[in-house]
């Protein structure tokens, strides 16, 4: 017994949404056709407001709300809209196994179901202490972030640790948000990483030494350059402290762990072309597979960004998992009209009242410039490989400058000198935005596809940012 359809989509996170939304747009299929696939119970969702609207201590986001496809600004996407569309949504539906040759899934109550277009949004997974040697994560305080599951185990944490003590392991975005969210809360937040800086992957040096000082205002304490060992529990098995490498011990009332995560690849092992760098299942720049009919989208993909000369990347990001996800829709419906992705990777977060986005690739001599003050922080940086700007970093900006960094970023702008580029700092990149502007003859609001790709990520950022916002005040709701 099984079911068929002519599109299915494995997974229901982020991408999934989006795709849904071309889909409706394009009109692509009929009634019955298309499907969602996905082991949690709730229609795809705008992941970020996990760590953020999600967790505020007052009106914190909640579903409804936050469906996709909101964070770019774009239309609710509620099961009634599913429904609507002939768009079916199996929920609470694990996956596992797939065969591409017969181009069949199996469900874990044992149901298979068909396709003839597979487009894999599995995303990833959160990385669990266990895998490091470390046991007792599954203690009812310890908490993971990856799905509105965790979010709600975290509230209940928080909730019961009002005034207490919260360690977080981990120094990259999830715990740098959660630790923000665990303040704002009125916890105290010890945050624990064997770095030398938070958010190793991409802050310089100079840049995590003036968030981790702006934190410490906040009352989060930084122990940087070791590791969890062990856990102490009390009888009814609740984590009391944490052991570290050097010896320290830190009394705990609830931990967060965000260590990392792990692209969700393994159905698909030995079937589909897996990228040996980064990972993630390899496709092109239609993001179709190794394996015609299959597609990948969102995190679990590595696709070839061309602004790096065709380097095949995994990202990790919710404004490429949009637009990846998009892509494979008209790729699908209109192989002909589609070309080859043009992507350029944007990142972004969100603590407290600080704002940063960055665009492009931190490799490079690094050059910085603006104000790296606490009252109104406006400051950044260039990554400047064989002279050409490759990323750029932005706290504090407005929708102009961000858009103007991501304009320096993707025409790889030209640099002669290092000490000029710090000194000109954002009029630089402001300056390679009315060239272009001059140079295409496009005057505001009609600009070249990676421009675009820039202006409707600020939005996305923006309106992310906006779901917390709102949320927080009830002034509006989605
Ligand atoms: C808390 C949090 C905060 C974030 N904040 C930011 C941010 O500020 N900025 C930013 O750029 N990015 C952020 N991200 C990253 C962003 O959310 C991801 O890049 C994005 O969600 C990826 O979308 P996706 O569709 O590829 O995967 P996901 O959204 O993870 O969706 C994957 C889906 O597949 C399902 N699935 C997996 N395996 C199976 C199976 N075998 N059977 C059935 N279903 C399956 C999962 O249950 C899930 O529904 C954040 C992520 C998290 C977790």
């Amino acid at each position: 017994m099984g079911r068929a359809f002519v599109y299915v989509i494995l997974g229901g996170g982020v991408s999934a949404g989006y795709a849904a939304l071309e889909f409706a747009r394009r009109g692509g299929y009929s009634r019955g056709e298309l499907c969602i696939i996905s082991e949690e119970a709730v229609a795809p969702y705008e992941r970020p407001a996990l760590s953020k609207g999600y967790l505020l201590p007052e009106g914190a986001a909640r579903l409804p709300g936050f469906h996709t496809c909101v964070g770019a600004n774009d239309e609710l996407l509620t099961p009634k809209w599913y429904k609507e569309q002939g768009i079916e949504l199996i929920l609470g539906t694990k996956i596992i196994s797939a065969d591409v040759r017969r181009k069949a899934l199996v469900t874990a109550a044992g149901e298979t179901i068909s396709y003839k277009t597979l487009i894999i949004a599995t995303g990833a997974r959160a990385l669990k202490l266990e895998e490091f040697g470390i046991q007792g994560s599954d203690a009812e305080n310890i908490c993971y972030l990856r799905n509105i599951h965790d979010a709600d185990k975290l509230v209940n944490a928080m909730k019961s640790c009002s005034g207490g003590n919260a360690v977080v392991i981990g120094g990259g975005y999830i715990g740098m948000e959660c630790a923000a969210a665990l303040v704002t809360n009125k916890i105290r937040v010890t945050m624990v990483f064997p770095e030398k800086h938070c958010m190793a992957r991409l802050f310089t040096p100079r840049i995590a030494e003036y968030y981790e000082n702006y934190y410490t205002l906040k009352g989060v304490t930084f122990v940087k350059g070791t590791v969890l060992t062990s856990f102490e529990k009390d009888a009814t098995g609740k984590v009391t402290a944490v052991i570290l490498k050097d010896g320290k011990r830190l009394r705990a009332d609830m931990v967060v762990v965000g260590i990392g995560i792990r692209a969700n690849t393994s159905l698909f092992e030995g079937q589909l072309v897996v990228s040996m760098v980064n990972d993630g299942i390899k496709v092109n720049g239609q993001m179709q597979t190794s394996e015609s009919s299959v597609y990948a989208v969102g995190d679990v993909a590595a696709f070839p960004i061309k602004l790096f000369d065709g380097d095949v990347r995994r990202l990790e990001h919710v404004d490429s998992a949009r637009r990846t996800a998009r892509h494979a829709v008209s790729a699908i419906l209109e192989p002909a009209k589609t070309r080859d992705i043009n992507y350029l990777p944007f990142f972004y977060s969100r603590v407290f009242t600080l704002s940063w986005q960055f665009y492009g690739d931190n490799v490079g001599e690094v050059v910085h410039f603006g104000e790296f003050t606490n009252s109104s922080p406006r400051f950044g940086a260039y990554w400047v490989n064989k002279g050409r700007i490759t990323g750029a970093f932005l706290e504090g900006g407005s929708r102009e400058e961000y858009e103007a960094i991501s304009v320096a970023v993707g025409r790889k702008a030209k640099v002669t000198d290092m000490a000029e580029l710090g000194k000109q700092g954002l009029a630089f990149a402001i300056q390679e935005s009315q060239k272009q502007m001059s140079e295409t003859g496009l005057a505001i609001g009609e600009k070249p596809t990676y421009v675009w790709h820039a202006t409707a990520a600020v939005v996305a950022a923006v309106s992310i940012a906006a779901v917390g916002y709102w949320y927080g005040r009830k002034r509006r709701r989605w």
